[in-house]
């Protein structure tokens, strides 16, 4: 899938899941904690793709992620991808093919998913502040380059480093600790696995059973059958799957702030 729509599906996830935990679970987030969680969901959602290199010094290349920061966020691909690589390389059995890079290998498990949802609330509770204010202005930054693609490709990366460092240092005054922390490893993590899905659904699968090994092989893409594969930046994903993620963002949305509003205007009458 494109970055665009990976955002999209994570945002959509985001949303869909905190109107059903407040319908069936009794579990209310406020307007911020909602708006906070959906941005970082949709920002994880293309986390995993910060394994496609580009080339730093001509700025180009590489997946809309690693453009999200300019030639900064350029070069952290081409570290994650490197390592990502040695941890193939290191793993593979004989049946795995050799490879060239890392892409759709490590950062496309379940141990990454899960690790770094449980990194993330580590470091915000126990990094302080800038450990808190640097996540925030990572993931805030991934979520408007993949929320709002072709504003941020017109832009570049300047307005959106400026934009998620004001809209991390407002996050950072006003969420709490206590449930705030917690919820951002999980929107992290809930983003990668929204990632993983969105790629099971394309031709080239993912290794999503690794490290367990399948038929000798640890590194076994597994994705849909190839006549039901979503092919990437094709109408299926372009029209029909982000219309259906924006609308259940829509109906999500408009579900959860709707009673609130509504509420404010029958007040007093
Ligand atoms: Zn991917």
């Amino acid at each position: 899938m494109m970055g665009s729509s990976h955002a999209l599906s994570g945002a959509a996830v985001w949303l869909g899941g905190t109107w059903a935990l407040a319908q069936f679970a009794d579990y209310h987030q406020t307007p911020l904690q909602i708006a906070v969680g959906t941005a970082v969901c949709a920002g994880g959602a293309l986390l995993p793709d910060l394994d496609m290199s580009g080339r730093v010094t001509r700025g180009q290349g590489g997946a809309t992620v690693a453009h999200t920061f300019g030639r900064v966020s350029l070069f952290t691909a081409e570290v994650v991808e490197k390592v990502s690589h040695a941890i193939y390389t290191a793993t593979r059995t004989r049946r795995d093919p050799r490879r060239t890079n890392g892409h759709r290998t490590f950062t496309h498990t379940i141990p990454f998913t899960v690790g770094i949802g449980f990194l993330t609330t580590w470091a915000c509770t126990q990094g302080g502040k800038w450990a808190v204010l640097g996540i925030l202005f990572f993931m805030l930054g991934l979520a408007l380059r993949g929320l709002f693609g072709q504003f941020a490709e017109h832009a570049g990366w300047i307005p959106i480093t400026l934009v998620s460092g004001g809209a991390a240092y407002l996050t950072y005054l006003y969420l709490p600790a206590d449930r705030g922390y917690p919820m951002l490893g999980v929107a992290v993590g809930v983003g990668c696995f929204v990632h993983l899905l969105g790629d099971f659904v394309t031709n080239a699968g993912v290794p999503l059973l690794w490290p367990l090994p399948v038929g000798r092989r640890m590194w076994r893409m597994i994705g849909v059958p190839n006549v039901l594969s979503v092919s990437v930046g094709g109408k299926v994903e372009t029209v029909l799957l982000r219309g259906l993620f924006t609308l259940v963002c829509l109906a999500a949305a408009a579900a959860l702030i709707g009673p609130a509003v509504l509420a404010r205007f029958t007040t007093g009458t």
